[in-house]
């Protein structure tokens, strides 16, 4: 008689000991995958260090910024914002901005996998740019120039008409006022949103280029990764005098347009600025870091017959 009771108690508890604890794991394992991706950005802090492509080593982020953009191990030159460059290139507070509310109209309503107008919403926020290029005057050492300066961060630094348009402007200001030209390029070429407007911008600014070296003026083509169709096919290509940054892509079509089109295998090194500097498009290689002295230095020569000293204007 006492033994049955005993058995019952057994069962009792063991079948509510085994039903429960299934659910509660599942929960347990449904929480784990959470965890592991908090932990790891405890243990690296984003926005501390990079990770250099060009040797691998941890770079910390301030010391990058110092050394505008470049690894100090291996001089692999990181992207920069348009601010950046002017404000490494020219004189404390001498640069005046140009057309700076100018703005991109979506004029062919265009929509893809994204439209149009909300890309340029989204790159506006992301950039805080109106579009992809900075224009204005400012002085190098002692000159005064007209500066054009593309940024790659806004729509991949391609040519709409907007870009064309202050670049057109920015030349016609410097033919006007005696100056020399700069623009820096970082560019994947005509902005296909804008269609013919991006094509036609082409032959504007190559226009407006070759109005300017008929008074005689310099106009200094700087070539950063990557600088590509449209733009190089313009205001990229015709520099009195072209220089480029280390390792740059430059080129027109795409490697592998080129190689179904010639079928034919391409060259090492095809389309980066050492290759092109060795077949004499390219004049010179400079590092960002010591690119505002080299170009001032160019200036030094180029500009003996024109009167755009800042000292002269004082
Ligand atoms: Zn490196």
């Amino acid at each position: 008689m006492g033994e049955t009771p005993k058995k019952t108690l057994g069962l009792e508890t063991s079948e509510p000991a085994v039903t429960p604890p299934p659910t509660d794991v599942e929960k347990a394992i449904e929480k784990k995958p959470v965890n592991p991706e908090t932990t790891r950005k405890r243990e690296i802090p984003q926005g501390l260090w990079t990770k250099c492509p060009g040797c691998s080593e941890m770079i910390f982020d301030r010391e990058l910024e110092e050394n505008l953009n470049v690894c100090g191990h291996c001089n692999h030159h990181f992207p920069v914002s348009a601010w950046t460059r002017i404000n490494s290139l020219t004189e404390p507070g001498s640069f005046l901005e140009i057309d700076e509310s100018m703005t991109s109209v979506d004029t062919l309503e265009f929509t893809g996998t994204a439209a149009y107008a909300e890309k340029l919403e989204k790159h506006r926020d992301k950039t805080g740019l109106k579009d992809a290029v900075i224009t204005g005057s400012g002085n190098m050492g002692e000159h005064k120039v007209a500066l054009g300066v593309m940024d790659f961060g806004f729509l991949g630094g391609s040519m709409g008409s907007v870009v064309g348009e202050k670049i057109t402007r920015v030349i016609e200001m410097a033919t006007e006022n005696n100056l020399p030209a700069i623009i820096i390029s970082s560019s994947g070429g005509a902005r296909m949103y804008e269609g013919m407007f991006s094509l036609m911008q082409l032959a504007k600014t190559s226009a407006a280029i070759a109005f300017h070296g008929r008074k005689g003026l310099p106009y200094i083509s700087v070539l950063t990764h990557p600088t590509t169709a449209g733009v190089m096919a313009s205001y990229a290509s015709l520099g009195d005098i072209i220089i480029s940054e280390p390792k740059a892509m430059i080129g027109f079509a795409g490697p592998r347009v080129i190689k179904d089109t010639t079928q034919s295998e391409l060259p090492e090194g095809f389309q980066t600025a050492e290759f092109l500097m060795e077949r004499g498009l390219i004049d010179s290689i400079v590092n960002r870091t010591g690119m505002k002295k080299q170009l001032t230095e160019y200036l030094d020569y180029l500009c003996l017959n024109i009167k755009n000293k800042v000292k002269a204007e004082a």
